[in-house]
């Protein structure tokens, strides 16, 4: 149950109510506005109060996330990069840091091509730790001084709670990977931090699942979140993961959150990478994360999926034209 709070008025009669009702309960600043959120509904939703400007009884489980009560859509701002409005926002990069000059030459690529995020790994959840595991935190000391120096802000990977105050000193934006969707403290710490955070969906999450996720951050007083498509787990074998367009698009008309896709983890090779970002672009997609890499086959990490930056070029010039064919920019 949600209460959209009247600005700048007295709230301690509604929060003695609140605390009668035995309902757990919490005030939040988000979007601008006073909110409580309340549960479960039996408990509050007779409760009425001077200080309330409209109850809403969510009919999903989720609720900040909800467009029942936000109808517009939301922006989310990372450094001076808006996604969520017309423009279709691409952030791109390597799998995984290896060395600065490899982050260097793919960024002055991306950017040339027109992305405008830069995207890369410090910390790898790999599935065998014998595999490259990323290089810590010289790995997001790479980035910041590369995306500084070509002007993009930085996207990476969070794995651990432990690692909120090291993320904070360097990243734009945080990214929560697949494998660590359903991390309910990482998700906690994320919405504490107030960082723009790029949440990806789960392997084996439901949309509604997912969705929920971001409840996690949102209750934090977190709105800036951005909802990542990248393929769930099903029987086909053909591709490394089951691009999930259908649920991108149902995802989308239940949340006033943008959506980001990943067409690279879903193609697992690279030839099935344009096709797979394109159909998310058709499908409403507010925002691209594409793996790059200056000699893929070389790649520490997800060698075949990764495009060359001019496989890159060519892919950015069909989304700014598909883009613009569907009155967008790109
Ligand atoms: C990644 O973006 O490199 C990554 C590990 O993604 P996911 O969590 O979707 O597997
Ligand atoms: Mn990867």
């Amino acid at each position: 149950m949600l209460f959209i709070l009247k600005q700048g008025v007295d709230y301690s009669t509604l929060n003695e109510k609140l605390k009668e009702s035995s309902a757990s309960y919490k005030f939040l600043d988000l979007y601008g506005k006073k909110i409580v959120i309340a549960w479960p509904d039996a408990y509050v939703e007779n409760i009425k109060d001077p200080s309330i400007e409209v109850s809403v009884k969510p009919k999903r489980p989720f609720q900040l996330a909800s467009n029942e009560w936000k109808k517009e859509p939301t922006e989310v701002d990372v450094n001076g990069v808006k996604i969520g409005g017309n423009k279709v926002v691409v952030a791109a990069g390597p799998c995984a840091v290896e060395d600065e000059e490899q982050v260097l030459t793919v960024a002055k690529a991306v950017k040339r091509a027109g992305a405008s995020i830069l995207r890369g790994g410090a910390f790898k959840p790999r599935t065998s730790p014998y595999s490259f595991q990323g290089l810590g935190e010289k790995g997001l000391q790479i980035l910041r001084k590369v995306g500084d120096e070509v002007g993009l802000p930085i996207v990476s990977e969070i794995m651990d709670t432990r690692q909120i105050d090291m993320f904070k000193k360097y990243v734009d934006m945080l990214q929560i990977g697949a494998r660590n969707a359903q991390n309910f403290d990482l998700l906690k710490v994320a919405g504490q931090s107030g960082l723009p955070v790029l949440l990806k969906r789960g392997m084996g999450n439901t949309v509604e699942e997912w969705i929920l996720t971001s409840e996690y951050i949102l209750s934090e007083g977190n709105g800036n979140v951005v909802l990542c498509e990248r393929g769930i787990r099903t029987f086909e074998k053909a591709t490394r993961f089951t691009m999930d367009i259908g649920g991108m698009v149902a995802a989308k008309l239940q949340t006033h959150l943008p959506i980001c896709a990943d067409p690279s983890h879903p193609a697992g090779k690279r030839e099935l990478v344009h096709s797979l970002a394109l159909a998310a672009v058709a499908a409403g997609a507010d925002m691209l994360l594409i793996e790059v890499h200056p000699h893929p086959e070389k790649a520490f990490s997800d060698s075949e999926q990764q495009l060359t930056p001019e496989s890159f070029e060519v892919l950015m010039n069909r989304i700014k034209a598909l883009s613009n064919a569907l009155g967008r920019t790109a």
